[in-house]
């Protein structure tokens, strides 16, 4: 069990994203945390040694990278996991047989996938509701509702929950309230502050930001859910390896450079997919026509660089897709460099037909995640993929 280093929540913002959870390595002084690649510790005597035994259980180039993302968030506790899934994983594991949680309907599809095809073999029940309206998740509680689960902004339909909102509910019945900060990032949306009990991330997408890796986390201020985290974490096993958690602690050092040019890029893109009409439907919360740009404004600090259109023409999205060239046809989001990707066929073809279509998720649906590369090179991708698509 991971907690944060006293010095940890000094200073700002960007200067914890360099230096959080790091501390001077004793033999050299090297400034950079070493990737400790080692399975065990050596013990001066029985029960004497440093507080590092064997590394399923700790491990310091870990325990660095889980701090400088715990304080990011703004909690006490840190716990990396293998991959955003298994960071899931361990959070479905605080539950028991017979308890229910209300979930977003929109999740990551693997999200979807754990809780559909897996845990609901161990008795769990789960009720996937539209979180734009809290009424929703008021109408799904049942006498046997113990954690909420929410991601805003939703992967790919860009639908928001209010973080807030959704706090004063779970915290009304005592609900552990699970939040995936994926798509926003502590930069731009700190559910902590709203009430959230964990945030989960995949730390495959934006914390790392550099295509490298997969890892996930979870993070949390209330020490008896860290007690329980930390010991699943440790009894299941789930853990990232040094390597791995060192790519994302050297990855995380320029995520606020990183989010303000994926915010920018986005904004612009967006921008340009209004005024070329290139879609039927742009799915971008920092649009002011968006729904929902009212509760964007208020609970987040930046829109990000994801953006879903709606082709309106099946055929022309697949033809879409295929044609960019900035832009890699590929899963996954949240690096420096542009993806695009076909939500019903890739990223999302876990989930039943029948949902997706109810959710807008339609096969003439493609998602961007707008790099850190200059905007007018993906605006021009862009146009010339439109134009060959037709
Ligand atoms: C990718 C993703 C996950 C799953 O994470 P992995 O690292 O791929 O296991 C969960 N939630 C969101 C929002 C994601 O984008």
């Amino acid at each position: 069990m991971t907690r944060i280093l006293p010095t940890d929540h000094e200073h700002a913002f960007g200067t914890r994203a360099v230096h959080a959870g790091q501390v001077r390595e004793p033999l050299s002084g090297a400034v950079m945390t070493p990737i400790y690649q080692t399975s065990t510790y050596v013990q001066e005597g029985l029960g004497r040694h440093k507080g590092y035994e064997y590394a399923r259980t700790q491990n310091p180039t870990r325990e660095a990278w889980e701090r400088c993302v715990a304080s990011l968030e703004g909690a006490e506790y840190g716990f990396a996991f293998a991959s955003g899934l298994a960071s899931l994983d361990a959070t479905l594991k605080l539950l028991k047989a017979g308890d229910h949680v209300v979930s977003g309907e929109n999740v990551y599809g693997g999200s979807h996938r754990l809780m559909e095809q897996v845990y609901t073999r161990f008795g769990l029940r789960f009720t996937f509701v539209d979180m734009r309206d809290i009424a929703n998740i008021e109408r799904a509680l049942t006498p046997a509702t113990r954690m909420i689960y929410c991601e805003t902004p939703t992967n790919p339909m860009m639908a928001l929950a209010d973080l807030a909102a959704v706090g004063d509910l779970t915290q009304a019945h005592g609900y552990l309230y699970v939040v995936d900060n994926t798509f926003a990032t502590p930069y731009f949306q700190q559910p902590l502050r709203h009430g959230a009990d964990i945030v989960l991330h995949s730390t495959t997408k934006y914390l790392n930001g550099h295509s490298d890796m997969v890892g996930g986390m979870l993070v949390t201020s209330r020490e008896d859910v860290a007690e329980r985290l930390g010991f699943i974490q440790n009894a299941a096993g789930g853990v990232p390896g040094p390597m791995d958690c060192w790519l994302a602690l050297r990855g995380v050092k320029t995520l606020p450079l990183r989010m303000r040019q994926h915010d920018e890029n986005g904004r612009r893109v967006a921008d340009w997919c209004v005024s070329s009409n290139v879609a039927t439907k742009i799915y971008y919360p920092g649009l002011a026509d968006h729904p929902q740009h009212d509760l964007a404004k208020r609970q987040m600090r930046g829109f990000g660089g994801m953006i879903s259109l709606d082709l309106g023409d099946p055929a022309r999205a697949r033809r879409f897709v295929e044609k960019t060239k900035v832009f890699a046809l590929a899963e996954s989001l949240g690096g420096v460099e542009s993806l695009i990707g076909h939500p019903a066929s890739m990223t999302h073809a876990s989930v039943p037909k029948p949902m997706r279509e109810a959710m807008g998720l339609t096969d003439s649906l493609i998602r961007l995640s707008c790099g850190i590369e200059d905007a007018d090179d993906l605006i021009a991708d862009l146009d010339q993929a439109f134009k060959a698509s037709r």
